[in-house]
């Protein structure tokens, strides 16, 4: 593609007009292949976060991004290839207990995770925080373990959609993130790379989620629904509130042992029964049972009986880490620094500023300012309370770890500011606050 043609592509989305599959398809190759500057993408990511796309230019962005890499293949499925996905909230470990879940039911789950973004953590850093745990493999090693154990939990390779990894690094520094067409796009592309047969999204809304309100949530949530299955794979979602953090673990080895608790039957009780619908919609998803219901108590068997457990287990051990942390949490790695906040009155916990808390537990080295730092697995915030629960003057409120002293107590006024006491509690709403795309197929909703 020459220079003249570059412009005209910019031209026609700054001003409002339609893109072609053919202009996009050869803008993101041109990308691609270094023919087109970072800052002609950037005008690009620009112009679609200020003029929108239509689902059709959408579909075309995400098929362009997905081809410029490759697909995993699936000549012989092994079984119902479905996967999850979450756009990402603070304390969400969803992925960790669920997909164990969904694979004991009979799934197979080639998960393709991703690192933590901003205040929100990725799945990625938190298999990461388990000792040995290769987050690297080939596609052909991923396929394997798939077939062998129903489920692999792993980073996109550099084969994987590299025109998104190149366009996320500059949409992060050229603030582009917030864009649903180019969130779709970028999440699609990776997600559809994995050759699965439907994908159950969780989309979450409010302040610890990039999409502030249900009604951006719903837009996400269509737009990825339609240019999913208008790429052949089955998918719908459920929006979910993230105005709290989710359960009571923030950071990834803290998250790790309460997703492992969870799966023993102990967790708390928001974890274990988003995750317990994540996996019963993928369950009915992939045919595994007739109905939603029917679903939902498979998924709560494999719970139960501790075979969720167990896959995780064997999951761990597949891709080299140490099985035992399962057995015993103190294998996860710990901080060394502990600082708690206690209530300074008696009330009721009105709110959790849920932003506040993720960006503390970064700053402490749960997570990542820019891509070169470096994720301390042990440190981050534990809740001990939720909004609602009753608090007596003095009692712990939150505990934040990490390995330097200094660092902690710089956080103190955060975490401090970050819990509201009131006489009176807050009007609680349910978690999953819709579902979208429940259709013929799909024709129970919650
Ligand atoms: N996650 C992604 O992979 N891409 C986005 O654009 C946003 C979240």
């Amino acid at each position: 593609m020459i220079g003249i043609q570059t412009v005209d592509i910019l031209q026609h989305k700054r001003d409002g007009i339609e893109l072609s599959a053919e202009e996009i398809e050869a803008f993101v190759q041109g990308y691609t292949l270094g023919r087109i500057p970072d800052y002609q993408a950037s005008a690009l990511a620009m112009a679609v976060v200020l003029r929108g796309m239509t689902t059709e230019e959408t579909t075309a962005l995400t098929t362009a991004m997905l081809r410029s890499g490759v697909t995993m293949s699936w000549p012989s499925p092994p079984g119902p290839l479905i996967d999850k996905h979450s756009t990402g909230g603070v304390g969400d470990k969803t992925s960790l207990v669920a997909a164990p879940i969904a694979a004991a039911c009979g799934l197979f789950i080639p998960m393709i995770a991703g690192r933590g973004l901003g205040h929100t953590g990725g799945t990625l850093d938190k298999m990461g925080a388990i000792p040995g745990l290769r987050l690297r493999m080939s596609l052909d090693e991923v396929q394997q373990t798939v077939r062998r154990g129903g489920l692999a939990i792993v980073g996109p390779t550099e084969e994987i959609a590299p025109a998104d990894r190149r366009l996320f690094a500059l949409r992060d520094v050229t603030a582009t993130v917030d864009s649903v067409p180019l969130i779709a796009a970028s999440i699609l592309s990776k997600k559809l790379a994995e050759g699965i047969d439907g994908l159950v999204l969780d989309v979450k809304f409010g302040d610890g989620a990039f999409m502030g309100d249900i009604h951006s949530a719903h837009s996400l949530a269509q737009t990825m629904i339609a240019v999913a299955r208008g790429l052949g794979c089955r998918a719908h979602a459920v929006l979910t509130d993230m105005s709290q953090p989710l359960g009571f673990a923030v950071g990834n080895s803290l998250e790790v042992a309460e997703s492992i608790e969870t799966l023993k039957g102990r967790g708390p009780r928001d974890v274990e029964s988003l995750s317990l619908e994540l996996a019963a919609r993928m369950i009915w998803m992939g045919g595994v049972t007739e109905s939603l219901e029917l679903a939902r108590v498979r998924a709560r068997s494999a719970l139960t009986s501790g075979a969720a457990l167990q896959r995780f287990q064997s999951v761990i051990d597949a891709q080299g880490g140490d099985p035992r942390v399962c057995d015993d949490l103190r294998r996860l790695p710990q901080a060394s620094q502990q600082l708690v906040i206690h209530a300074p009155r008696e009330g009721r916990l009105l709110s959790i500023a849920c932003r506040q808390i993720g960006r503390t537990a970064m700053r402490l080295g749960a997570g990542r300012r820019v891509i070169e730092d470096r994720i301390d697995p042990g440190a981050g915030v534990v809740l001990h309370k939720k909004a609602g629960d009753l608090v007596m003057e003095g009692e712990p409120l939150l505990s934040a770890y990490g390995h330097d002293e200094g660092l902690l107590a710089d956080c103190r006024d955060a975490l401090e500011a970050a819990v509201e006491i009131a006489r009176e509690g807050p009007a609680l709403q349910p978690l999953i606050r819709g579902v979208v795309g429940d259709d013929d197929a799909f024709a129970e909703g919650t």
